[in-house]
C-alpha cells in the first residue's frame, strides 16, 4: 500500500497579516491547510474581551515585525510567563509569545490574518484556570510554535 501524500500548494500554508492600522505585519507558514489547524481559546478574562481564534503549529512559523516597535505593548497578566502582542494604536492583539527553554514559542490569532475567513474550525474553548505553572510551561512547550521577533 502506497501512502498518498498530498503536499498543500505553498499559499495556503503561508499567511500574512498584521493589526489593523498596519504597524505590526506578520507572517505565519503552517505545515496544513488553513481548515485542518484547530483553534483554540481560552477562558480567561483576556480572551473572553477579545474573543480570539488561536491556532499554533509546532511544525511551522510565526515571524512578527513593526513599523514601529513603541507602538507595541507586550501585555502581561496572571501568570506573567508570556507577552501578549497588542497595538497601542489601533488596539488589535496579534499573538502571545513566550521565551522557552527551546526559544520562543507563539500561538496567532487567526482573526489578524488577511485570509482569516479560511480558517474554518469552531476555536475550542478551553479552561486552563488551576494549571500549575509547570504543566502550563510543558504544555505550550508542546504545543505552541517556534516564533521569530524581527526587530
Ligand atoms: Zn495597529
Amino acid at each position: 500500500m502506497t501512502l498518498a501524500l498530498s503536499i498543500p500548494k505553498f499559499d495556503c500554508m503561508d499567511h500574512q497579516g498584521g493589526c489593523h492600522c498596519g504597524n505590526i505585519r506578520v507572517r505565519l507558514a503552517l505545515s496544513k491547510p488553513p481548515e485542518d489547524n484547530p483553534l483554540r481559546a481560552c477562558t480567561c478574562s483576556f480572551c473572553r474581551s477579545h474573543n480570539p481564534r488561536m491556532v499554533a503549529d509546532p511544525g511551522g512559523l510565526f515571524e512578527v515585525w513593526a513599523d514601529d516597535w513603541s507602538l507595541v505593548e507586550n501585555y502581561r497578566f496572571g501568570t506573567q510567563t508570556c507577552d501578549f502582542l497588542i497595538c497601542r494604536r489601533c488596539g488589535v492583539f496579534i499573538a502571545a509569545v513566550s521565551e522557552m527553554a527551546a526559544g520562543l514559542r507563539a500561538v496567532v490569532n487567526a482573526n489578524c490574518l488577511i485570509d482569516r475567513e479560511r480558517f474554518k474550525s469552531v476555536a475550542a474553548v478551553h479552561d486552563f484556570d488551576g494549571e500549575t505553572i509547570e504543566t502550563r510551561l510543558s504544555r505550550r512547550a508542546a504545543n505552541w510554535m517556534p516564533a521569530i521577533i524581527r526587530r
